[in-house]
């Protein structure tokens, strides 16, 4: 038995793998696979739509906004949401709150003036600022809901007039949001929606359109809007998973019913770490996130030994990011309580060796 705590990509639904084998071999009795039909087919643009519905519909999202699945990942996204927004006279303001919050900063400052509201790299981006000011004439608002590396969630939105894009790649559709809130989301999917190769953008089209740039059709949001995401082909497999997920998640109960779980997972998780003097939590308590714990050891000699101890109960994935060390641990929509159960007794046990 593995436990996969991989920050991503990461686990997926038991369901989901052997749903998406299958379909490999022969997709919905077809006698085809799913990696030889035509994307513009029935066949796959069934699949299309159905993930489409079923992201409105998990979300809530009212009839203003329009979901997309493009190439290139969120990082793609880092620019091409500038390109489409930003004006080179314009400023758009951003907030810094670590590795994945800064590069889309350096990223739109070759399109437009950034304004960087805040930022928490002066403790290591262990904690979410607080008090800063949105100016009222910036073109948007940018920031990243959830910091998968460093283990910070934003858990309010900011109250603000100005546009709100947000990168939601590490807890889309993990807890209950006002997503109609936001004039534009996006999140790569391979952390909670899907497999790699491709990204969710969700868009009101009623910010795009005010650029004077000349935009290339691959990257311009209207003409993937007119073409229904398909101004080439898709990545129709990432897709097809992405939907496969998507339906499992409905079936769960939707958004308001995995989070009920996800909250479980993380309460397990941090009060077995809060009770156990070995392990500190290095984050703001009031900012930790819930989908990526992040932890060192109060005797970073013993980091090697629990490290070794997980690999043996065949827990993966639990090393920190390389720039913050420690341990990382991701507890996405598809991981499972008994994950958590089995790893916080694993910490316990580990903690009484060494009490
Ligand atoms: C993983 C991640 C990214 C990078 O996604 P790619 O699909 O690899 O470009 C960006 N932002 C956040 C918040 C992430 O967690």
């Amino acid at each position: 038995m593995t436990h996969n705590f991989n920050a991503g990509p990461s686990i997926l639904p038991r369901q989901v793998f052997e749903q998406a084998s299958q379909a490999i071999v022969n997709f919905n009795d077809t006698g085809l696979s799913i990696l030889e039909i035509g994307h513009r087919t029935p066949l796959f643009q069934a699949v299309l739509d159905e993930a489409v519905t079923l992201v409105k519909e998990l979300m809530k999202l009212d009839k203003a906004h329009e979901v997309l699945f493009l190439h290139g990942g969120a990082t793609t996204q880092f620019f091409q949401v500038p390109m489409n927004l930003l004006n080179e006279t314009e400023t758009a303001a951003y907030l810094d709150c670590g590795v994945w919050g800064s590069k889309p900063i350096k990223e739109a400052r070759q399109f437009g003036n950034v304004n960087v509201v805040a930022s928490s790299k002066d403790k290591n981006y262990t904690y979410i600022p607080r008090d800063f000011a949105i100016p009222e004439n910036s073109k948007y608002f940018h920031y990243t809901t959830n910091n998968t590396i460093e283990g910070t969630q934003m858990h309010f939105v900011p109250e603000t007039n100005v546009p709100l894009v947000a990168d939601m790649s590490s807890d889309i559709l993990s807890r209950e949001m006002d997503f109609n809130r936001f004039a534009l989301i996006y999140a790569g999917a391979q952390k909670n929606i899907g497999a790699a190769g491709v990204n969710m953008v969700v868009v009101n089209p009623e910010i795009l359109g005010t650029v004077t740039r000349q935009i290339p059709s691959m990257m311009d949001y209207r003409k993937h809007i007119e073409n229904g995401s398909m101004l080439n082909t898709p990545p129709v497999f990432a897709i097809y998973v992405c939907m496969l997920t998507l339906r499992w998640l409905k079936e769960q109960g939707g958004v308001t019913a995995i989070e009920k779980i996800n909250d479980q997972k993380a309460a397990l998780l941090y009060d077995t770490l809060d009770s156990i003097p070995v392990f500190k939590p290095t984050v703001n308590k009031e900012d930790r996130s819930k989908m990526n714990v992040v932890f060192v050891m109060e005797d970073p000699q013993l980091e090697k030994e629990f490290l070794d101890l997980c690999k043996k109960e065949g827990m993966i994935g639990v090393k920190g990011h390389r720039s913050v060390g420690g341990f990382r641990v991701s507890l996405y929509n598809a991981l499972p309580l008994s994950s958590v159960q089995v790893l916080t007794g694993v910490m316990k046990h580990f903690a009484l060796k060494h009490a």
